[in-house]
């Protein structure tokens, strides 16, 4: 996976997982596969230990209720997860820059991969642009890439639902005796 200007990937990649915790490391190392990540070793169990540890810390981020503490929680795990930036291409897929030092296992990796795709994003497409669905009973997190930026759901499931709702509590509105 190579980070693009806007992080976009790595932002997706941290969601998903925050959202569907991977049950052992076998799970998060084809997850990880799948999402367009080169591992050049098995994961352990150590890696699903702190690719956990940093999903925590990056819900964290998430659930900041403003700019400033977003900035700051960010930032911590920016301090304990990258190295100066270098060029690479050891994948021969092109070359790129790495915010990490070089043989890192998984775990760390993805720690770093995750700030500071996160930041990219935030800082390239807006600091609100990262929370969960507005439908109460659903906790799933989504990275806002849309035009707009006023992205209020994570799926249309969860669009229509919330629509279907406001419709019925109208009517029902409507339709109450008025209280006197
Ligand atoms: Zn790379
Ligand atoms: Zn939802």
């Amino acid at each position: 996976m190579h980070l693009n200007p806007y992080g976009e990937d790595a932002v997706n990649l941290a969601a998903d997982l925050a959202n569907r915790r991977p049950a052992d490391a076998a799970e998060l190392a084809d997850r990880c596969r799948a999402a367009g990540l080169v591992l050049d070793r098995p994961a352990t169990a150590q890696d699903l230990a702190q690719a956990v540890e940093a999903l925590d810390a990056w819900e964290k981020v998430v659930d900041a209720t403003d700019e400033h503490e977003r900035a700051a929680l960010l930032n911590a795990m920016l301090a304990s997860a990258t190295a100066y930036p270098r060029l690479t291409n050891h994948a021969a897929t092109g070359w790129h820059v790495h915010y990490r030092d070089d043989h890192q296992p998984l775990g760390r990796l993805l720690l770093s991969l995750i700030s500071v795709g996160t930041a990219l994003h935030l800082t390239g497409r807006g600091m609100h642009r990262l929370r969960r669905c507005d439908v109460t009973e659903c906790t799933t997190i989504f990275a806002d890439t849309s035009r707009t930026g006023r992205q209020r759901y994570c799926s249309q499931r969860c669009a229509n639902r919330d629509a279907v709702r406001r419709h019925r509590a109208a009517r029902s509105a409507r339709s109450a005796p008025p209280k006197g």
